[in-house]
């Protein structure tokens, strides 16, 4: 496209710079506008996890983008959960059976830096550090932002904004006063407080380097996920009030007890577990659904501004990505014309992204409760043996999300629901896949499951 316009991006997390990538492939003069300062010049923390699982969907649209390559290098590989009984003892569920189904560990502020510096030097996009947003008209996308080396205002008029601004997004609350936008904030009664397992004398990883650690406990759960430096980000996901909570954490004595009856394991591999947890915040939880996503063809809202969802089937950040992928391609659909493609934007991506956002929360149940479960881990053993059977009608559910990117998060969740129903009617009162009547299977898989398209 020859006519430069200026379309601004709020937000420069994980979503705004590669939104901004595409944008700018697309000849759009792109400015990106940013409240905390420039994390490749000044030591702050990336933002809400240390490292981050990133899967198919997320690396399809980095890979679409031509961004995929500054990144691979950082890549974990993590091939399954490993699953950490009370007794010491551990067994690895593999993500996925087949060659690739693997997700893996990132850190979050080495990809966000990489990203930026790929959007700025590659293609020309200019970033503006310390820049709060406070205000915005969306009739005509006038903005003030609060420049925090001074505090003063910056005034600025954009042609079209696009808003990655993150769960507290201030455009849209600014949006949620416009008549007909309903935007429904649920926050979860559990929140998480990172900890750290550090590398061993040689640097290396404590234990298993390749795979994501659950220490599943019904109510709540610890989890894991390597980082390249040898060391762990390790994640404890708790009530934040009642009985077992928190709260009731509140001294370095309850912290030790609750660690040496929960997680006893874990315990030697947390030298510094006292000071770490009372060095690092506990995060709030929750999950965002709004509708619709744009405001005529002025404001967008993509990644976590428009749909966050909890981190429990590791998809925020894929699923913003993704948003990125789609926008470019709705914009090609509609040559390039605006009003329509921010309306099927939010037509399109609604249903997905509140798919997900289900499937994060009942994915919690799942992670920190059903991995033990004998009934729930012949299901799975099952969902693999149909998977290879009737490859053409039968993925498993997690498979669907996480390695199939040609299939909507919303088609995953309506299979996924026949696919229960059919796992569930196999295996009752069964103890092992031997016992499961195959034949009675593919009449099943048949009759209730149209053919993967
Ligand atoms: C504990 C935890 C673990 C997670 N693990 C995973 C995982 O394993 N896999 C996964 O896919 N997702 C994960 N997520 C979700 C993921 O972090 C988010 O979905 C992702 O960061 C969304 O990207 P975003 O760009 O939309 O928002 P963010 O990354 O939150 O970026 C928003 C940006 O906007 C800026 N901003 C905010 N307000 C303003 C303002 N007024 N003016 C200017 N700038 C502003 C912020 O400073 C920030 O830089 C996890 C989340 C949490 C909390």
């Amino acid at each position: 496209m020859s006519d430069q316009k200026e379309l601004v991006i709020v937000g420069a997390g994980l979503a705004g710079p590669l939104l901004s990538i595409y944008m700018a492939k697309r000849g759009h003069k792109v400015s990106v506008y940013e409240l905390r300062a420039d994390m490749r010049k000044s030591d702050i923390p990336a933002g809400r996890s240390i490292n981050l699982a990133l899967a198919e969907r997320g690396i399809n649209a980095l890979r679409e983008a031509g961004a995929l390559s500054v990144i691979e290098d950082q890549l974990i590989t993590m091939r399954g959960r490993m699953i950490h009984e009370h007794d010491g003892s551990q067994h690895l569920q593999p993500y996925g059976q087949k060659e690739g189904e693997v997700i893996y560990s990132v850190s979050r502020g080495e990809l966000n830096k990489r990203l930026m510096d790929l959007a700025e030097q590659e293609h020309g996009v200019e970033f503006h550090f310390d820049h709060r947003l406070c205000s915005l008209s969306p009739e005509s996308c006038e903005m003030e932002f609060k420049r925090s080396e001074d505090n003063d205002i910056v005034r600025i008029t954009a042609e079209r904004v696009m808003a990655t601004d993150g769960g507290g997004s201030v455009v849209r609350r600014t949006m949620s006063d416009y008549s007909g936008y309903d935007s429904r904030e649920e926050i979860l009664p559990h929140a998480y407080k990172e900890l750290r397992i550090s590398a061993d004398e040689n640097g290396k990883h404590r234990i298993d380097g390749n795979s994501l650690h659950i220490w599943p406990r019904g109510g709540f759960m610890l989890i894991a996920l390597p980082n390249p430096g040898g060391d762990f980000t390790v994640t404890l996901f708790l009530p934040s009030e009642g009985p077992i909570s928190f709260v009731e954490l509140d001294g370095p004595e309850e912290v030790r007890f609750f660690f040496q009856s929960q997680f006893p394991s874990v315990i030697p591999l947390l030298p510094d577990l006292e000071k770490d947890f009372f060095a690092n915040p506990a995060g709030e939880l929750g999950t965002i659904r709004s509708y619709p996503y744009h405001y005529k063809d002025k404001i967008l809202l993509l990644g976590d501004a428009a749909h966050a969802v909890v981190p429990f089937h590791g998809q925020g950040m894929n699923c913003a990505f993704e948003d990125c992928l789609e926008l470019d391609r709705i914009l090609d659909q509609c040559g390039d014309n605006w009003s329509t493609a921010f309306a099927s934007f939010s037509e399109q991506r609604k249903p997905n992204c509140d798919a997900i956002a289900d499937m994060a929360l009942e994915n919690y149940l799942e992670m920190r409760d059903s991995v033990t479960d004998p009934i729930f881990l012949l299901q799975k053993k099952l969902a693999f043996e149909l998977e290879n059977k009737f490859p053409e009608l039968f993925i498993p559910r997690y498979s669907m999300v996480m390695f199939h990117h040609e299939i909507p998060y919303s088609k995953a969740q309506e299979r996924g629901e026949i696919q229960f129903e059919i796992l569930r009617a196999l295996t009752a009162g069964k103890k092992s896949l031997d016992e499961v009547d195959f034949e009675h299977a593919g009449k099943l898989v048949s009759e209730k499951l149209e053919p993967i398209e």
